[in-house]
């Protein structure tokens, strides 16, 4: 009887939710998909190296003074137009059917990328997803971790969720720690600029000032879980664009014993190249 009562609930909260939110395409609105045919077209891989865009990921060696990208970052697809539109309804919403939509068109990819990189048969390989912000992982949206389980199927590698995301006030307060500001003249800094810096202080990113590190935040809002002592990882994430989250989570693989083989993303932003060449972003 009960279940019987459950069954009719769930069945309305469905049809509710597609009342309220009904099905159209995540790229360009067409009804009736999920991903329209056209979109889908555009989610064809085209796999490039990114870690030269990503300003954050580039590290300076301290011996030789190179620069050189913390591991290398290979996506399929440029984010941006109805690509970007797609990602960004996905990555808001909870729909169970279009998260298969795309995880569909990312194995598809992943077809393609493995003709490029073969990872060698290695047991201490592992796939690892890029932990979702706080919130998201709370909510239950861990779209990485759709995209880590589908490279770990297409590979034949384990999956471990040997990463942590931590709180957003305690990435704000790393940030801000990172200018060197006493305790003391942390809280000066909050009172003295109101609202709008206490709000920036919950919510970093949103009102972030220009004494807030989002290297150093994001670097120290990633963290291991457990020891990965000689394992070599894959590394999966959404988007790549700072590559502040990214670099944080190759560090903290490192500091629990890993190395990272290569990271695969879903898409990049477009690379911005300014007058003289150098990549700006
Ligand atoms: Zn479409």
């Amino acid at each position: 009887m009960l279940a019987l009562l459950y069954g009719a609930i769930a069945e309305m909260a469905t049809c509710l939710a597609d009342l309220l939110y009904p099905r159209a395409c995540a790229g360009c609105s067409a009804w009736d998909y999920d991903v329209c045919p056209d979109c889908a077209a555009l989610f064809a891989p085209q796999w490039r190296s990114v870690a030269d865009h990503a300003r954050f990921l580039l590290l300076v060696d301290g011996s030789t003074g190179q620069v050189a990208p913390a591991a290398p970052v290979y996506a399929m697809l440029e984010y941006s137009g109805r690509v970007r539109n797609a990602i960004v309804t996905w990555k808001h919403s909870h729909q169970a059917s279009l998260t298969r939509a795309i995880v569909r068109l990312w194995t598809r990819g992943l077809q393609d990328f493995g003709g490029v990189l073969e990872p060698s048969p290695d047991p201490q390989q592992i796939v690892v997803p890029v932990p979702s912000k706080w919130k998201r992982a709370h909510d239950g949206r861990l779209v990485v971790r759709e995209l880590a389980a589908a490279v770990a199927h297409q590979f034949g590698i384990p999956i471990v969720d040997a990463l942590r995301a931590r709180p957003p006030w305690l990435l704000a307060i790393a940030g801000y720690r990172s200018q060197s500001l006493g305790w003391f003249d942390l809280l000066a800094a909050l009172m003295k600029d109101g609202l709008r810096r206490v709000k920036g202080f919950l919510r970093p990113g949103r009102y972030q000032s220009a004494r807030f590190d989002e290297r150093r935040a994001k670097r120290e809002a990633v963290s291991a879980k457990i020891s990965l002592a000689g394992k070599r990882v894959i590394l999966v994430d959404d988007v790549v664009a700072s590559g502040a989250t990214l670099e944080g989570a190759i560090r903290a693989l490192e500091n629990a014993g890993a190395s990272v083989d290569f990271v695969l993303t879903l898409a990049a932003p477009p690379a911005k190249t300014s007058s003289n060449g150098a990549a700006l972003s």
